[in-house]
């Protein structure tokens, strides 16, 4: 959590080093990769949390139906995915509830929020506060959006992963398309890490 004077935000970097859980996010979706990261997901029975773009939702519906069925969870990533860290709390907010609104069309509802590009600031956190979000940021970013090679993002989430970790993935990437790295990296990040941890949706990893 971040202690601000005189409040409190809910904001989570990791979940408890003392278990034996951690998350796999994966941010700007849904897109054609998603469907397979779906696939790989159940095979290996673990579960996720997809921080969904609002954008992006029309046209992806039975996507992201089918990652609540399958067992997964959602959260609002924004509706534009625009960097939030100066802009004025009434754009946060319709911005927020834009994509919650997406999201309601479907039918799911979620309390979990992540910041585009990880921007924090006060009026991010105002918003967050007066609308009940969590606020999911990671301890693990696996640079998987920065073309440095499937192998650097393997051995870096696996060199870093403990205890309560929340790892950052995507599924889109802004400005490029579907990332079509994310399989051939998460094909070798989770038979690895499963044999340490369970997988779960961020609500598990947070809940007491
Ligand atoms: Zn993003």
């Amino acid at each position: 959590m971040v202690l601000l004077p005189g409040r409190i935000f809910q904001c989570y970097f990791h979940g408890k080093r003392n278990s034996n859980k951690i998350s796999l996010t994966f941010d700007d979706g849904p897109s054609k990769e998603t469907e397979k990261i779906l696939v790989l997901l159940k095979k290996y029975n673990a579960k996720a949390t997809f921080f969904i773009w609002g954008q992006r939702i029309k046209g992806r519906e039975k996507t992201i139906e089918r990652i609540i069925k399958e067992g997964h969870e959602i959260g609002n990533h924004s509706y534009e995915h625009k960097r939030l860290t100066f802009k004025t709390q009434d754009y946060i907010f319709k911005d927020l509830k834009k994509c919650d609104k997406e999201l309601l069309r479907l039918g799911f509802k979620t309390d979990l929020f992540r910041p585009p590009a990880f921007s924090i600031f006060y009026n991010l956190l105002r918003v967050c506060k007066k609308l009940e979000k969590k606020i999911v940021m990671c301890d693990i970013i696996s640079d998987d959006w920065r073309k440095k090679g499937i192998e650097y993002s393997v051995e870096k989430v696996l060199k870093k992963t403990k205890p309560g970790s929340i790892i950052n993935f995507h599924d889109y990437l802004e400005g490029i398309g579907p990332n079509e790295d994310i399989i051939p990296i998460i094909k070798q990040v989770i038979p690895q890490i499963k044999k340490k941890y369970k997988l779960v949706t961020i609500s598990k990893l947070l809940e007491n």
